[in-house]
């Protein structure tokens, strides 16, 4: 049966530790117990679909033990079509976090079963990821696995280029129809420090630059700037209390199918997704503060 979303990605079993102060090389710290999450790029940007009540399926890949099977299970509970999850002899993927007390971060990523979706997996959701209004991916699975679902695709492509690459293959750029950067992946690609990303005239002249016709850069608080052709549009962020923004571009991606699936244009899909990503950044845990439908209509949209 067809899906509005195809979510080809990770995922994760998140082990979080909060600590006093992260350790330096060769210190040793106490910290809290340790929360286990379900994450990964592509698990959470499928619920946070999925939750904005689209019809979406996961590709990827976990592994046969009992944290495989928990994983799953959550994915299930979100209403996520687990039919295409291929499930490789291991473990799946682990991300172990560590958080201080002013929500700075380190993670060590395992990819586990990640690391084992091949092109013959994704070939395989070849029917659904064709029937897709929209297919979304990221770069925590190999990149034959993204390049496979982008000649799949046949209506929009959306890639996540997320965790920052040095480059992307040739081959891929024509394939990609919105590509979807936080400030960080979008210096990343474009060969510039980080650091002098600050101004929105500078992110647009850098999104300008790209060989992609539609971008949307995310800016955290800033919002997102659009790109859509000749056209670039700044989108403002509601200001929000913010707890936690672990997981905020990955509600970003799924909002963002959902709306294009609903057939909005690129910068009022943005609009929407800016709104769902801003409730998500106000409780601790990427897929926690993640908002259903009706939550984001009581905000207003
Ligand atoms: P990432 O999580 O990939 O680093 P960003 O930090 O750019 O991505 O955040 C993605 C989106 O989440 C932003 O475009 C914005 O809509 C929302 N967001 C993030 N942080 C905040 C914040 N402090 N206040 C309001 N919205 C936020």
């Amino acid at each position: 049966m067809a899906v509005d979303v195809v979510v080809v990605g990770s995922v994760n079993l998140d082990q979080v530790i909060e600590v006093a102060a992260l350790p330096v090389p060769g210190e040793t710290v106490q910290g809290g117990p340790i929360i286990r999450l379900g994450g990964g790029k592509g698990a959470n940007q499928a619920v946070a679909a999925a939750r904005l009540g689209c019809s979406v399926a996961l590709v990827g890949a976990v592994g046969t033990d009992a944290d495989s099977a928990q994983l799953r299970a959550e994915l299930v509970a979100e209403s996520v079509d687990v039919s295409r999850l291929a499930a490789v002899e291991g473990p799946p993927g682990h991300a172990v976090v560590l958080v201080d007390r002013q929500a700075e971060n380190v993670v060590v990523v395992s990819p586990g079963a990640n690391a084992r979706l091949d092109s013959d997996t994704v070939q395989a959701a070849g029917d659904l990821i064709a029937a897709a209004s929209v297919v979304v991916a990221q770069l925590e699975v190999p990149l034959p696995a993204v390049l496979a679902a982008a000649r799949l695709a046949s209506a929009t492509f959306v890639l996540n280029p997320a965790p920052a690459p040095a480059e992307l293959p040739d081959e891929l750029w024509p394939l990609v129809d919105v590509l979807v950067p936080n400030r960080t992946e979008l210096a990343r690609l474009c060969g510039v420090p980080d650091s002098g990303l600050r101004a929105p005239g500078e992110v647009a002249r850098l999104a300008a630059g790209l060989p992609c016709e539609r971008v949307v850069v995310t800016l955290g608080a800033d919002g997102a700037l659009v790109r859509d052709g000749a056209r670039t549009e700044l989108i403002a962020a509601p200001t929000v209390r913010a707890v936690d923004t672990t997981g905020a571009g990955d509600t970003f991606c799924g909002a963002l199918a959902v709306a294009l699936a609903e057939g909005r244009n690129l910068a009022d899909a943005a609009r929407f997704a800016v709104r769902a990503a801003a409730l998500s950044v106000e409780q601790t845990g990427a897929r926690t503060a993640m908002p259903t439908r009706a939550r984001l209509a009581a905000a207003g949209e």
